[in-house]
């Protein structure tokens, strides 16, 4: 095993040990503490041409904070979320216990600890699987008018063999000037065609996808990418790509950031919603919601796209619709205003509308990153499964003293002393 120092500002807390060589027949890990960021992670293993599999769409957050909850983006649906990309965590229990657990060993540990919002245990550390790194992505944006077109075309690519390395999609509502917006730092593959686009008022749907390739062969991924493409049902004019390296792709979002940050517009209440939506209603979903219930998506964007179940592991104290194959579909709402369109109020009351009608409809969603203030509602979140977490809680953190933040479970009250 190779051991590495990592020399950076968090010296101290920052210290990866990288294992196994990523070749044939020996899993590639690393070790990161809890309190380390997704981007330290990636910088270092990049180092040894390595990287972990699965990803958030931002990097500046910890290993512990997403491991706690699932952490979801675009390659979810070919290696699982990030929960399903661990092998090992140590975590202090709320006994303060220091643990070593894994699938092996003290597996319920593990598997509570994993999405289980920090009710059992502090994760100190994690050993995440690596993949030999990508040099460079090829990103690809495409737009449809048609949901059903749209939706079928992400689900045949998430189902396939042969298919892009990341795959999401976003809403579109009336926004003004889209083309020039979502296309930023893109090359249109026909300029000409691309600049007589008309969205003509109408939702778009964007599919999002990316290649990896090395630059020494370009070729084999321009053809790869070209058959892929063949299959889809975008609008034709609407084909737009860039090549950027596997570092500038996995941290966009902090590009982004910066430029927000320069607006003052970063630091501003984020009224943000993310449901798990079945493929069985996602359709009756998106008719209510996209276009009657929000009129536009000026407030922030609206991600959308399918995942398998079969990826997760349903050990873990995630919890996530039935079906096969369910959506991810994140309101990323910006509230910068302290009235009006923009204000948290007017995000809220939309969440709201939306959870409303999901509720009504009986849409059988779950809400991912779940903001619920009572026990009753994470009971009824969890289902058949709150009895488990339940019994974890008893277990492994008894007076019911982390993270009480998620409002899950009261602080037991302490013995009095006499
Ligand atoms: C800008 C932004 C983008 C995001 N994008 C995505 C995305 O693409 N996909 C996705 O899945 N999620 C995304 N998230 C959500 C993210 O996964 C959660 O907010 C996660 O909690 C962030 O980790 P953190 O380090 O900020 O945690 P914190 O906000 O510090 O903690 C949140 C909670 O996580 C638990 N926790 C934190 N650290 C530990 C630990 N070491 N041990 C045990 N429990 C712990 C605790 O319950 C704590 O209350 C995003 C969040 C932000 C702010």
């Amino acid at each position: 095993m190779v051991r590495v120092s990592v020399v950076c500002c968090l010296k101290l807390l920052l210290l990866l040990a990288l294992g196994g060589s990523g070749g044939a027949g020996v899993p590639a890990y690393v070790d990161a503490p809890g309190g380390a960021l997704w981007i330290n992670v990636l910088h270092e293993t990049l180092k040894h041409g390595l990287a972990p599999k699965s990803w958030t769409d931002y990097l500046h957050l910890t290993v512990g904070g997403t491991l706690s909850n699932a952490g979801v983006s675009g390659q979810a649906f070919r290696q699982g979320p990030q929960v399903s990309n661990v092998n090992q965590l140590e975590i202090v229990t709320g006994r303060g216990d220091v643990v070593t657990c894994s699938p092996e060993e003290n597996s319920d540990l593990f598997y509570g600890a994993l999405g289980g919002l920090g009710q059992f245990g502090i994760i100190t550390r994690a050993r995440i699987a690596l993949e030999p790194a990508p040099k460079m992505v090829r990103w690809i944006r495409v737009l449809y008018s048609d949901f059903a077109s749209f939706t079928e075309d992400q689900e045949a690519l998430i189902s396939a063999e042969e298919t892009f390395d990341y795959i999401e999609g976003f809403v579109i509502i009336n926004r003004t000037g889209i083309l020039n917006n979502w296309r930023t730092s893109f090359k249109p593959q026909d300029p000409v065609q691309a600049s007589h686009f008309q969205s003509d008022g109408k939702v778009l749907y964007c599919l999002e996808m990316t290649k990896n390739f090395d630059p020494d062969e370009a070729d084999i991924m321009e053809q790869e990418v070209g058959v892929l493409l063949s299959r889809l049902r975008y609008i034709q004019s609407t084909l737009f790509h860039t090549d950027v390296t596997y570092l500038e792709f996995l941290d966009r979002v902090h590009s982004s950031e910066l430029k927000l940050r320069a607006q003052g517009l970063w630091e501003v209440p984020h009224p943000w919603l993310n449901l798990l939506i079945p493929r069985s209603t996602i359709h009756r979903f998106a008719r209510e919601v996209f276009g009657k219930i929000l009129k536009d998506s000026n407030n922030g964007p609206i991600l959308l796209y399918p995942v398998n179940r079969s990826k997760w592991d349903n050990r873990t104290s995630v919890v996530i619709p039935e079906e096969e194959i369910f959506y991810l579909v994140g309101f990323l709402s910006s509230a910068p205003s302290a009235s009006g369109h923009g204000s948290v109020e007017h995000a809220v009351s939309l969440n709201d509308k939306i959870v409303d009608f999901c509720d009504k409809a009986g849409v059988g969603m779950k809400q991912y990153l779940a903001p619920y203030t009572t026990q009753q509602q994470w009971k009824a979140h969890f289902g058949a499964r709150w009895e488990t977490f339940e019994r974890r809680k008893h277990m492994y953190d008894p007076l019911a003293i982390l993270a009480p933040g998620q409002r899950i479970f009261p602080k037991a009250s302490l013995p009095m002393s006499s």
